[in-house]
């Protein structure tokens, strides 16, 4: 298949394109490196710089491309932006995903695969989480991409499109070539391992003072890799509709620094401030249906594997990819 992923250039998507690549499917990355980068794109893709909000521009690009599928990585994704400047959201996230669905149909190609997240939810009402789960977002991002869910499901109603949306849980870990850099970086285990590195005093423990046994977040981290897998099989079995990506097993902030010192056999110090709004005590998907229908297995679930990955990634990137 040929495969247009949009946002081939960011984390999730330059390893999804890796991974296709690897299969023996043809990619082609549609990004504006605004938040990607050129080193992260596959050198066995071919590269279109363009940007989803020039509705002209990805028509064009699509029509050159001629796709069987896209996979729609593209989009600005931190809760802390989304709630200080929203139009940012919505203007990426929700009018480009409109630019890129309009190019989709006007083209005739049905089948998408979009990066959802777990953050449509918003506050969870029971754990582990399933895609029944009600989706009341607490933030823009969040609402973004429920937003463009709803123009999928709709989509798929009256105009014969096949959507899936993948709902991660946190995407951590690295490849041997990609990995996570994002500037500024928010993410916890790049922050950890930052430290590991020396590049940071200390890892700031936001809060510690949750409903959890050590009073810290509990979050459910899933192999990048694992969640590319996961692309691969919803680009090719016949279905639609949501699915949970994560693996079940909750880990604390305090776990995760210790799995990191561990792995990586320095103190990495630590220091704990106050919560970041928002942050609910307890994320942990079931991923129950993404296993029955679409045949995904993870195999790096274990946190000592993602974060060992991450790890080397950050050693060989030690100030990721621009050096
Ligand atoms: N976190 C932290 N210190 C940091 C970065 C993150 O304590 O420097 C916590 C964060 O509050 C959350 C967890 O680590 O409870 C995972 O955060 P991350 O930003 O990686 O992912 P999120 O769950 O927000 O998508």
């Amino acid at each position: 298949m040929k495969v247009f992923v949009t946002g081939g250039a960011g984390y999730i998507g330059s390893i999804s394109a890796e991974t296709l690549l690897d299969a023996g499917h043809e990619v082609v990355v549609f990004d504006n490196l605004e938040r990607g980068h050129a080193e992260a794109v596959d050198p066995r893709a071919e590269f279109v710089k363009g940007d989803l909000r020039d509705r002209v521009g990805i028509l064009a690009a699509m029509k050159a491309a001629r796709p069987d599928a896209v996979m729609h990585f593209a989009a600005y994704a931190l809760v802390g932006e989304s709630m200080v400047s929203p139009e940012l959201y919505w203007g990426n996230n929700v009018v480009g995903g409109l630019n890129l669905a309009e190019a989709m149909l006007k083209l005739g190609v049905d089948k998408i695969v979009f990066s959802s997240t777990c953050a449509t939810y918003g506050m969870p009402r029971r754990i582990p989480m399933t895609e029944d789960h009600p989706q009341a977002p607490a933030n823009p991002y969040g609402i973004s991409k429920l937003m463009f869910e709803n123009v999928l499901i709709w989509n798929e109603a009256l105009r014969g499109m096949k959507p899936v949306f993948l709902r991660y849980f946190n995407a951590a870990g690295a490849t041997g070539k990609y990995g996570e850099d994002h500037d500024p970086e928010s993410h916890l285990i790049p922050i950890v391992l930052q430290t590991a590195i020396g590049h940071r005093k200390n890892v700031v423990i936001h809060g510690d003072d949750y409903d959890t046994p050590d009073g810290t977040c509990i979050r459910d981290y899933v192999h990048i890799s694992d969640l590319a897998q996961a692309h691969l099989l919803a680009i090719e079995k016949g279905v639609t509709g949501g699915f949970n990506l994560g693996n079940g097993e909750g880990y604390s902030v305090k776990e995760v620094l210790q799995a990191a010192r561990e792995v990586t056999g320095r103190e990495i110090p630590a220091a704990v401030g106050p919560r970041r709004p928002g942050d609910p005590d307890r994320l942990v998907a079931c991923s129950t249906k993404a296993k029955e229908k679409l045949g995904w297995k993870p195999a790096r679930a274990e946190l000592k594997t993602i974060i060992e990955s991450a790890w080397l990634w950050h050693q060989a990137h030690p100030r990721g990819y621009s050096g």
